[in-house]
């Protein structure tokens, strides 16, 4: 199909892919008064069980909705557990799951009011120094800015799940009311040394449970019949039954971020956390600051410095080097390096999990880490820095 031109024959801003980076700043375009072109080969609602932190939730309904809010754009879990080998904690930050199909509804409606037109396709590629954009059926849209929201690539270090939707008594494994973070201990099979893998889990709408067996991160990536078969088995222990179709999750931790001539947003942009995976909040946040920007005439490369600025690619290259230590360890050091991670203050820890937190406090929170781990647990940890900051060995030699 071809679009119909707007009316300068040029759209201020063409953006590629409706994940919840793409539609957020299509939206926010819009909204804005800007002529925006999304480009997508179709516009059904996120499948993908979408969470963050309740606090975060709130960002993204005043960023979403104005002050005034309007219908809850998630489930609100007021508790949210860490269960490792020194027991049982309560985080005290209230967790959230996103309703998919509100947050879709609100932005594609958002999209539509203010004007903005959807091209279904897919684009192949991005020329004239980012200003005009290719489809797979030869259509080709001009734009003073392309925004690239086209995913992340494959990478080589993952986070995997294996979620099931269960019914049947849970029991404590996933306390009422809350929201199970990381559980290290009630995966764990005394046999034979096994993938560090927690569970995860949290109560859904409809009354089943959502529990999935988890990698935070690994290379390569921990094969999903594992961590099918480990959270199977403690559903059997349990005499719990599977509800519907499995959930299963791969998030690339380590992918390239897209170098075209778009400007790239959310996991393109290498926004997922590198070392838990999360984006959602930050691309929920990030649309209004895009469209802001190119609303007061900021070019391709500012909005390029605005998405992954100088202070935010340094914070991301420490998470990297903290995902490479969590690679190195095994099972009960993962449980011992969590166990000590949660004991510091919320504000150190809460640095650890945000994308958008300066370098130093992120900095400061490792170094917290690392005193506060117990000798051999501090011992595990400087192998993995020495191992993480080792030049790679050259392929080539002369
Ligand atoms: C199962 C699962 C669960 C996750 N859970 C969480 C979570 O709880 N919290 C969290 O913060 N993060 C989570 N993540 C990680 C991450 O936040 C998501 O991957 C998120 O979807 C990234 O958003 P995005 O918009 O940047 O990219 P994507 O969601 O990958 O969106 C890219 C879009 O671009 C489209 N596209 C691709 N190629 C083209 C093309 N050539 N032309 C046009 N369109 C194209 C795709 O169809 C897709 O719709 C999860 C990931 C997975 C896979």
């Amino acid at each position: 199909m071809t679009p119909p031109p707007s009316s300068r024959g040029r759209w201020d801003v063409v953006v590629a892919g409706a994940g919840p980076a793409g539609l957020a700043v299509a939206a926010a375009c819009a909204v804005r008064g800007l002529r925006v072109a999304l480009v997508a080969p179709h516009l059904r609602p996120w499948h993908q069980t979408y969470c963050l932190w309740a606090d975060e939730l709130d960002a993204a309904t005043t960023a979403l909705a104005g002050p005034a809010g309007g219908p809850a754009l998630g489930a609100r879990y007021p508790a949210t557990v860490v269960r490792t080998s020194t027991g049982q904690r309560d985080l005290g930050r209230g967790y959230a799951r996103l309703h998919n199909d509100v947050v879709h509804g609100l932005l594609l409606d958002q999209f539509a009011t203010g004007g903005g037109v959807t091209v279904p396709g897919t684009v192949t590629g991005v020329q004239d120094d980012g200003r005009q954009v290719t489809l797979a059926d030869g259509t080709t849209l001009t734009a003073g800015l392309v925004v690239d929201a086209r995913g992340g690539g494959p990478g080589s270090a993952q986070q995997r799940a294996w979620g099931e939707r269960v019914t049947g008594d849970v029991g404590d494994l996933v306390p009422p009311g809350s929201a199970l973070f990381m559980d290290w201990v009630t995966l764990r099979e005394a046999a034979v040394p096994q993938p560090p893998v927690f569970l995860y889990g949290m109560a859904l709408d409809d009354g089943t449970t959502l529990l999935e067996a988890t990698s935070l991160a690994a290379r390569p990536p921990v094969p999903l019949p594992h961590l099918r078969d480990r959270l199977h088995r403690l559903m059997a222990e349990a005499g719990l039954r599977t509800a519907e179709e499995p959930e299963k999750v791969a998030i690339p931790l380590d992918a390239a971020v897209r170098r075209g001539a778009g400007v790239p947003v959310g996991a393109a942009a290498g926004l997922v956390h590198p070392a838990t995976g999360y984006s959602v909040a930050t691309s929920l946040r990030t649309g209004a600051a895009v469209a802001d920007a190119v609303l007061a005439g900021a070019d391709a490369d500012a909005v390029r410095a605005l998405v992954r600025s100088a202070r935010r690619r340094a914070t991301l290259g420490l998470f990297a080097l903290g995902r490479e230590v969590l690679l190195g360890l095994d099972e009960e050091q993962t449980d011992t390096f969590f166990s000590t991670f949660f004991t510091l203050p919320p504000s150190a820890w809460n640095a650890y999990l945000d994308t958008g937190s300066s370098p130093a406090d992120v900095a400061a929170t490792m170094w917290r880490v690392a005193r506060a781990l117990p000798p051999a647990g501090r011992r595990s940890l400087a192998t993995g820095v020495a191992r993480a900051v080792r030049p790679r060995s050259r392929a080539v030699t002369a």
